[in-house]
């Protein structure tokens, strides 16, 4: 994805029989959208993905002249501490957090030593401390504060679990390679609809797949960036939300313009001429080429059975 505009620049399908092993897709097709955008002739300069080892390895070795960034998944588990025992009051905190944690990011301009020193400030900030954070960010940048806050007890077990995960040694390492782009929210998005033409409780044949992450793409380049809806009187429209980890608070969110699919219409114009182009389904196929490439399916390499004799089994094991 092209963080500036939110287009989704190229996808790639990777099964896990096409190498070595599963832990081996993510980094496959990484090298795949890479050439592809290299034969296509965009240059990349920066890249952003999640902290997979053989990813890290591979552009610190091999991708030295682009910069790598991490996006940061880490909000999830925030998300979650709040349902710990005693520690409910970092509810009203996670999106604080975690916006605390892409400010860090994009106002540091890559000085890894100042995303951390901002970031470890939040450890004093929600406690109702917002200044002696260290030498390279002393006091919190923000203005006055809603008097009504709920701050976190300072040395409560709350306090205590959420500084254990902000300060985690590897988490604070990892924080000065985080991307200076926001980028969660465009990619969340873009998963959502990848879901939405291909729901995880349905399983398809790779060929299928692949159809539906193209169309999921085509999909979120035609709506990226739609507007916020408006009311006639020309005022934007907001909704609000009451999610469980906000114990009862609620959340303000843009409400979007429909989504328009205008992208159907030229995939059946494109369909037609293409229908008279080749003028039969043999014809298409060989001129298509590498593009209905499938490996085989995974249930090809399962350890084959008689039928008779596994219903026997089968049988002779519940009777
Ligand atoms: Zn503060």
């Amino acid at each position: 994805m092209y963080l500036e505009t939110n287009h989704v620049l190229d996808v790639q399908l990777v099964q896990s029989n096409e190498v070595k092993n599963s832990n081996a897709m993510e980094l496959e097709g990484l090298k795949l959208g890479l050439r592809n955008l290299a034969t296509n002739h965009m240059k990349v300069t920066d890249l952003t993905t999640d902290r997979h080892v053989q990813v890290r390895k591979f552009m610190r070795e091999e991708m030295e002249n682009i910069c790598h960034w991490f996006d940061s998944p880490w909000k999830n588990k925030l998300l979650t501490l709040w349902k710990k025992k005693g520690c409910e009051a970092v509810g009203n905190w996670a999106q604080s957090i975690a916006n605390h944690l892409y400010y860090c990011a994009a106002s540091s301009e890559g000085n890894g030593d100042l995303v951390v020193a901002k970031w470890l400030s939040i450890g004093n900030h929600v406690v109702n401390r917002h200044d002696g954070h260290g030498d390279l960010f002393p006091r919190c940048l923000h203005g006055p504060i809603d008097r009504n806050k709920k701050w976190i007890k300072a040395g409560s077990k709350a306090h205590k679990e959420l500084l254990l995960i902000t300060e985690r040694k590897r988490f604070v390492a990892d924080i000065r390679m985080l991307s200076p782009t926001e980028q969660t929210s465009a990619l969340e998005a873009q998963h959502k609809v990848v879901c939405q033409f291909a729901p995880k409780f349905l399983s398809f044949s790779y060929a299928a797949m692949k159809q539906r992450l193209h169309l999921a793409a085509l999909h979120s380049v035609a709506n990226a960036n739609h507007k916020q809806a408006e009311t006639r009187q020309g005022e934007k429209r907001y909704r609000l939300s009451y999610p469980k980890y906000k114990a009862g608070h609620h959340v303000v969110k843009a409400v979007k313009e429909n989504c328009t699919y205008g992208y159907v219409d030229e995939l059946m114009a494109e369909l037609i001429r293409m229908k008279e182009e080749y003028k039969s389904d043999a014809n298409a196929r060989a001129a298509s080429g590498n593009i209905l490439f499938s490996p085989p399916p995974l249930s090809s390499s399962a350890n084959r059975i008689l039928k008779s004799e596994a219903v026997q089994n089968h049988r002779s094991r519940f009777n």
